[in-house]
């Protein structure tokens, strides 16, 4: 950039020569960098005489309207721009400052999702920050961590639409279908603030998911994208599931959750289909985590199959994770989930595909007491000394623990009835309860892990489990 004395220089030459257009140009962006706003703006405008329809001058006099607050005047010099297709990702920031200047929130947070969906080079950390006015928290839970997309749009209603016709109110998008593809794409009305306990989990998908879009300047300076996949395992009923559509809420993206009998079918070369129509689908609506349910049926070791049509589908995911550019699966996050990790094939585990697998344990007292706590939050309840539910509940795990509280708020109901008025939930209720769940198979999960871990830790993919298996269960 220049210094002062050259800045000098640049005008005298613009003034010698007022009709040279790079010039005027080119000394307006230095203006515009160097923070002398006023003067850019006229630089600018005197280039616009020159040159009426160039879009460079067009998005400078802009951006120079937006920095002076001239939040309606830059709105109408980014109007021509932004009724071209295709416009600059750049210019669809500028518009989401403006926007949000002129207190347009909604139509803010559109533009600024859509401008970063084709070009994350161009997030901005502070205006996501700013876009992200937290919705109001359901039953009293704790406001939802800014989402990196943009402002969090009305539960159930992320960002991910195609723009609003000009002066029409932000409505809910509607998903993109896709022939073929029979999984539906959700909107996650979860957030990591519902997810109790887990948190060096959490801390991993954020390095892993959240970073790279918050921060996408350093990480493409790394050559990293958005994108990406992540296998979390864990015994059943852990809570991967639901992890993952909080993951999706955290990030404001659409979530499909893949069950198996939305791929699996009994034609040579449906399956393989069905796969690649659900990929499609993903990233027809990114931002999108894509959830894949117990993925070892679908990611199985090759060298265990024998039939040859058998291992075309386990290449079409591998094909799939790949894509067919470095581009096809930017804001695509794949999470799979799966009880038995070890029949996952390796090659799954290479870079850029499910290259990180993400043990998640079963809870701990405090992690069990937290979730009972967020499981109970919208009942009518008594003093309630979680903790002491906590201490009974040894080896239940999230699901566990949903079946203890659904079992008492079934007896409170029935007692309610009779009495003919609503008596709250208690501490005793959730004792009592617990006694009549039997926890999910944690400790036979633990016994298979540790003879995987022990015997077959093929290297050290397993090792995270270590210490897991060696405790008493
Ligand atoms: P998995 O996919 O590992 O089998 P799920 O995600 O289906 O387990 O968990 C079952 C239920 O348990 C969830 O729907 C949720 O209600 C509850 N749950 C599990 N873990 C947690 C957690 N950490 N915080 C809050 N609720 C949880």
């Amino acid at each position: 950039m220049l210094d002062d004395a050259g800045l000098q220089a640049l005008r005298e030459a613009a003034r010698l020569s007022p009709d040279n257009l790079p010039l005027r140009q080119h000394l307006a962006g230095q203006l515009l960098a160097k923070g002398y706003l006023g003067e850019a703006e006229a630089e600018y405008r005197a280039a616009l005489v020159l040159a009426p329809k160039d879009a460079g001058i067009m998005a400078g006099l802009a951006e120079a309207f937006v920095r002076q607050s001239a939040f309606g005047a830059a709105l109408a010099a980014l109007e021509p721009l932004l009724a071209a297709p295709g416009y600059p990702p750049k210019v669809g920031v500028l518009a989401a400052r403006a926007l949000l200047g002129e207190g347009d929130t909604a139509r803010a947070g559109y533009r600024y999702h859509e401008a970063i969906s084709r070009d994350p080079s161009v997030g901005d950390a502070d205006l996501a920050a700013r876009l992200s006015a937290p919705p109001a928290p359901p039953y009293g839970a704790p406001a939802p961590a800014a989402s990196p997309y943009g402002a969090p749009a009305p539960p159930g209603q992320p960002y991910a639409a195609p723009a609003p016709p000009a002066g029409q109110a932000y409505a809910a998008p509607a998903p993109t279908p896709v022939d073929g593809a029979t999984a539906e794409i959700e909107r996650s009305r979860l957030n990591f603030a519902d997810v109790a306990g887990m948190e060096a989990v959490k801390e991993s998908l954020r390095v892993k998911l959240l970073l790279p879009i918050q921060q996408p300047d350093l990480f493409a300076a790394y050559g990293k994208r958005a994108g990406g996949g992540v296998l979390l395992y864990g015994p059943p009923g852990a809570g991967k599931t639901h992890l993952a559509r909080a993951a999706a809420g955290e990030l404001g993206a659409s979530f499909v959750n893949v069950g198996l009998a939305d791929i699996l079918d009994m034609y040579i070369g449906s399956s393989e289909r069905n796969l690649r129509a659900t990929f499609e689908l993903a990233r027809r609506n990114r931002p999108c985590v894509l959830f894949f349910d117990e993925v070892d049926a679908l990611a199985a070791r090759r060298s265990d199959m024998r039939q040859a049509h058998t291992r075309q589908l386990v290449n079409q995911f591998l094909a799939e994770l790949d894509g067919v550019d470095q581009n096809a699966n930017e804001g695509v996050l794949v999470l799979a989930a799966t009880n038995a990790p070890w029949y996952v094939d390796v090659a799954f585990r290479r870079p850029g595909r499910l290259d990180q697998p993400v043990f998640v344990p079963p809870p701990d007292p405090a992690a069990r007491a937290a979730i009972l706590r967020l499981l109970c939050r919208d009942k009518p309840l008594a003093e309630m000394d979680f903790d002491a539910v906590a201490r009974v509940t040894d080896h239940f795990v999230g699901a566990d623990l949903k079946g203890v509280v659904d079992r008492a708020v079934e007896v409170k109901l029935q007692q309610s009835i009779s009495a003919g008025r609503p008596i709250p939930l208690s501490t005793p209720d959730l004792l009592a309860a617990a006694q009549s769940v039997r926890p999910t198979a944690v400790r036979e999960w633990m016994a298979t892990a540790r003879n995987y871990v022990m015997h077959s830790n093929d290297s050290g993919a397993w090792d995270e489990l270590m210490p897991w298996v060696k405790g008493k269960w």
